[in-house]
This record gives structure tokens, sequence and C-alpha cells, in this order.
């Protein structure tokens, strides 16, 4: 592997990621694998290294516009039939990447397919 460890930052995507990230990235669902409201991937970040964590909200929708009775009820059921989701997730790492300026990580982002069985 390269070392891009103090790379530059740069927004770009590379179909090469997605599938070096299938391959290290952690996924977990919560509350839990039958009825996830929220997918959390975790892992080192395919182009610069570093670990870096990204939370995908499912469901979010539901609480933030505190939607009630039949709505929430129909959000709650669609959350705990089995999918699938392509995940976006864009590096998040700790490190300062040299002119990322107000910008977290180094500018990747990548794309995670994850599924579960409800
Ligand atoms: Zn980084
Ligand atoms: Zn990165």
């Amino acid at each position: 592997m390269t070392n891009q460890q103090d790379g530059l930052y740069r927004a770009e995507s590379d179909p090469a990621w997605n599938i070096v990230a299938a391959g290290t990235a952690h996924v977990t669902l919560h509350p839990d694998d039958r009825s996830p409201e929220f997918i959390v991937v975790s892992g080192p970040c395919p182009r610069c290294t570093h670990a870096t964590v990204h939370t995908e909200p499912l469901v979010s929708y539901a609480g933030a516009l505190g939607a009630s009775g039949v709505l929430s009820r129909l959000l709650h059921r669609r959350a705990v039939e089995a999918g699938s989701r392509e995940v976006e997730v864009i590096c998040a790492c700790l490190t300062t990447h040299p002119e990322a300026g107000e910008q977290k990580g180094c500018g990747a982002s990548w794309v995670l397919h994850v599924e579960w069985s409800g």
C-alpha cells in the first residue's frame, strides 16, 4: 500500500476504495441487527489509512419530525424489515490533512454495501 498518511486534503472518490473498504470496514447495526435504526461503519480510510467512523441513520426522520401514530408505526415497521443500503462514507479521520481547511478527514469518499436480515 502506498504511503499517503500525510496526503493533501482532496475531495475525491475512487471505485477501488469501495473494494478496499469492503474488506476492512467494521459494520455494526444499532440498536440490533433485527431492527436497525442506524448503521455505524468504522475502519481505516482506504485513502489515508487513518481510522474513521461514519454513522448512517436509517429512520432518523421518524424521530426528527416527531412522527406519531400511524406514520410512526409505518416507519418503524419499515425499519425492522430486512434491507440493504448503499452507505456513502466520507473520511472523517482525526488527522489534520494539509489544505483541509475547515473540513475533516482527507476528503476521500467511498460506498459500502450493507445488508441486514430483519
Ligand atoms: Zn486521514
Ligand atoms: Zn482519509
